[in-house]
């Protein structure tokens, strides 16, 4: 077991660091080149892997140009173009219905509020920081997604379990500034080395200041049973 820093915003802020020095190019994964594109990739990537969205937005994004064009598709059609993704036939009624709210209500724009992306379907508030983040240059939270869920856990900056409790506990204890960033760092920290069923402690860059290090620690705190 390592032993974190002797606060919680110590602890943050040497997460950041580490993690800053071994993943320097961090950033997002998804592919798009638009905001309504950036919106589409992340409803699609809700519980599905960023490659498999990508994979599948490269010919969307070819056939569909424009929040119409998306409001417009039948159902079935879009449902179609999708079936390799986790519910797609969920998310491609969230599109088409978000789409058509951006049409009739945003005058074809993708909102710049949390209060109006939270409002459209399918958007919660984790979609809704992404793209604030990302296609609008609006930090106002930061992103709790699994990786970020775990992590925090296991390093010991929070016991809450659920995304939005996190985040605000996260947000007390995380500089502004590196609000956006420490989603990232969290998400390639936990694909390469603190992954959800077999982290690599031995070598991990965290692991002196890690709590949760299986090393001598029994308990992953990310799921408070033992290893
Ligand atoms: S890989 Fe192990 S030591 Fe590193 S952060 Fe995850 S649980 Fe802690």
């Amino acid at each position: 077991m390592g032993t974190p820093r002797e606060s919680r915003t110590n602890q943050a802020a040497e997460v950041v660091d580490r993690l800053e020095e071994a993943y320097p190019d961090s950033t997002i994964s998804l592919r798009y080149s638009n905001r309504l594109e950036l919106l589409i990739a992340v409803i699609l990537s809700a519980q599905c892997t960023d490659e498999r969205v990508n994979t599948e937005t490269e010919h969307l994004f070819e056939t569909y140009d424009g929040p119409e064009d998306y409001a417009n598709a039948p159902q079935n059609e879009l449902a179609e173009e999708l079936n390799s993704i986790t519910y797609y036939n969920n998310k491609a009624k969230y599109i088409r219905s978000a789409c058509q709210t951006i049409v009739e209500e945003h005058d074809g724009e993708v909102p710049d509020t949390m209060d109006e992306l939270t409002d459209l379907s399918g958007v919660g508030r984790k979609t809704a920081n992404v793209v604030l983040q990302h296609g609008h240059d609006v930090v106002e939270g930061i992103v709790v997604d699994t990786h970020v869920q775990r992590l925090s856990r296991r390093l010991g900056l929070t016991e809450e379990e659920y995304p939005e409790p996190i985040e605000q506990e996260l947000m007390e204890l995380v500089p502004e500034g590196y609000w956006q960033q420490f989603t990232h760092l969290c998400i390639d920290h936990g694909r390469a080395t603190c992954t959800a069923r077999n982290p690599d402690c031995d070598d991990c860059v965290l692991a002196d200041i890690c709590p949760s290090e299986k090393g001598d620690s029994e308990i992953d705190l990310a799921s408070g049973e033992p290893w």
